[in-house]
Parts: C-alpha cells; structure tokens; sequence
C-alpha cells in the first residue's frame, strides 16, 4: 500500500465513492516511477504525447510499459460485511475509456465480489 497522494500531479487516477449505499471506496494510482533510475514519476510532457518521460534520466517509456507499471491502492468499507479494509495490487487500467469499471475486487474479509465505478455510480 502506498501513501495517500499529497498532489494531483502525481496521480494516474483517483476516486471517491459511495458503494451500494453502506460501503466506501477510496481509490487512488500513482503515476509509476520510473523504472531506470526511480526518482521521478513518469509523466507526458504534453497531454496528447504518446510518451511518458523521467524528468530525471530522460527515458521515454511506451503506453504499455507505463500501464505495466499501475499499481492501484484502495481503501474500502465493504457494503456487504460492513468492515474496513484495503486492497493493493497491479492496476490493469481499463482499455476502453468509456468502460464504467474501473476495478474489480474481493472483500477480504467476506469474499465478496466488488467494484469500482469510474464515476459515483448513478442509481438504476
Ligand atoms: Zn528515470
Ligand atoms: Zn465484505
């Protein structure tokens, strides 16, 4: 598990939310550090760039190394069982922008199946 973010620049993603109504999700992935050298997190120079560069060594790492790199930290209460826990493990970030899920997981504690929505999830 790593630190909560302190800035939204070093952040790939993050979201807060309301699951079925008694649980909670905090969720939030760190832009990776950079493999070479690991002082600085990979970033793009330029939103549309394809590229994310190490501000430190100057290497450019592909779309996919990047996404290699995800690891997802998330704090829940589990709206199931009603206890707090956290899950950390390797992100695999949705490929398709417009899919709603953005992580599947299982309460540790009842093994329940839950998710992660990209955006507070609007009632059906
Ligand atoms: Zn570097
Ligand atoms: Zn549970």
């Amino acid at each position: 598990m790593e630190e909560k973010p302190k800035s939204v620049a070093d952040i790939d993603f993050f979201t807060r939310q309301i699951l079925d109504e008694k649980g909670f999700a905090f969720m939030w992935v760190y832009k990776p550090l950079c493999p070479e050298c690991g002082k600085a997190r990979l970033k793009k120079l330029k939103k549309r760039d394809k590229i994310y560069v190490c501000s430190e060594c100057n290497k450019s790492f592909e779309k996919n190394q990047y996404d290699d790199l995800l690891k997802v930290n998330l704090e829940y209460t589990c709206p199931i069982c009603e206890k707090k826990s956290e899950f950390f493990d390797k992100w695999v970030k949705p490929s398709n922008k417009k899919s709603t899920i953005v992580l599947k997981f299982e309460c540790n504690n009842c093994h329940s199946k839950l998710k992660v929505y990209r955006m507070s999830k609007k009632k059906k």
